[in-house]
């Protein structure tokens, strides 16, 4: 079976700094993209927030850019899926799709988060086109424009107020007749004379056309439905964290998000460290998940070298 002192499962900004500063100490990274190289950064456009870029860069671009300064420093990347995870003892051994397996000294598992969507074939059709997951990453191009959040809980109530900064007119569409987000952030959003809550109704379809969306069908409990015009759809249902492999070994919150000690990277399994979205349900910004893949490298290599 093949040895990897680290290995690093996850293609995005946390995977890919990781494996740049685990390079740099020397430890020879194996890195295993996943099935969405990029990560989730790949499913915006332009990428106007991160430190280095006055103008926005490209998020394909990034993330290439990451990927090629990993290998420039002598990552091994690969691309394959890990399907188990056994973390009992060490080294920890992680079997691939393909059915090889990889045992390794230290793992990082930066393996993200997955926004989670409705469902719908409009929707799909939209994406990355006036369908979102992230106000934060894409608000700003809908500046003076009409956009309608889903989801009632805190993010959506945090998104919708982020995009009433920005946007002439902001729609929530919640399904209840409640929210479930805290008071504060629940009243912020109800004080927001931008912001009209339409209760009790839930999306049908996504309606566009050839330059994107253009509204949505929405139907109330009553069956009875009805369109509103709109630039851009926000989803803000919550996230999954990647970390079913690991549910087994490693500690995770009710919501499956990997519990890091204080400030570090490390889990409770010693040698097993976790960065970016994956132990991160709160700010979800590249630039976070690059930060903690940098912590979870040097956690690692002081773990490798004790
Ligand atoms: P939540 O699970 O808290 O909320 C999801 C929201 O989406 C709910 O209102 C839910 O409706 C709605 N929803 C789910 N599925 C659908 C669907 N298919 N159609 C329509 N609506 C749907 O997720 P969040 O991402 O908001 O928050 C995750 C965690 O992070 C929470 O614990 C939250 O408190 C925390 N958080 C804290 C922040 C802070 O403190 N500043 C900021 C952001 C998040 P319903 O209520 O009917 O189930």
């Amino acid at each position: 079976m093949e040895e990897a002192r680290l290995l690093i499962l996850g293609g995005g900004p946390a995977g890919y700094t990781a494996a740049i500063y685990a390079c740099r100490a020397g430890l020879n990274p194996v890195l295993l993209e996943g099935p969405q190289p990029g990560g989730q950064l790949t499913t915006t456009t332009l990428v106007e927030n991160f430190p280095g870029f006055p103008g926005g860069v490209d998020a394909f671009t990034l993330m290439t850019s990451m990927r090629d300064q990993a290998r420039q420093l002598g990552a091994d990347i690969r691309t394959g899926i890990a399907v188990k995870a056994e973390l009992g003892s060490r080294p920890f051994t992680v079997t691939l799709d393909d059915g090889s397996a990889i045992r390794a000294e230290a793992l990082i598992v930066a393996t993200g988060a997955t926004a989670k969507y409705l469902g719908l074939p409009s929707e799909r059709e939209f994406r990355g086109r006036g369908v979102s997951a992230c106000a934060t990453c894409d608000g700003f191009f809908y500046r003076k424009k009409v956009t309608a959040v889903v989801g009632g809980g805190d993010t959506a109530c945090e998104e919708a107020s982020y995009l009433a900064g920005l946007c002439s007119k902001v729609y929530m569409i919640v399904r209840r007749d409640v929210l479930r987000a805290s008071e504060a952030s629940a009243r912020r959003v109800l004080e927001n004379p931008k912001i009209e809550v339409l209760w009790n109704c839930n999306t049908k379809e996504v309606l566009g056309d050839e330059n994107g969306v253009t509204g949505v069908r929405l139907v109330r409990k009553d069956g009875s439905e009805f369109e509103v015009a709109l630039d851009g759809f926000f989803l803000a249902i919550g996230h999954h964290p990647n970390s079913d492999l690991f549910r087994e070994w490693v500690a995770t919150d009710s919501e499956g998000y990997i519990i890091t000690d204080g400030r570090t990277s490390e889990t409770n399994v010693e040698g097993v460290f976790a960065a970016g979205d994956v132990q991160d349900p709160r700010y979800r910004q590249a630039v976070n998940a690059a930060a903690s893949g940098c912590r979870a490298a040097l956690d690692a290599e002081k773990f490798l070298k004790r």
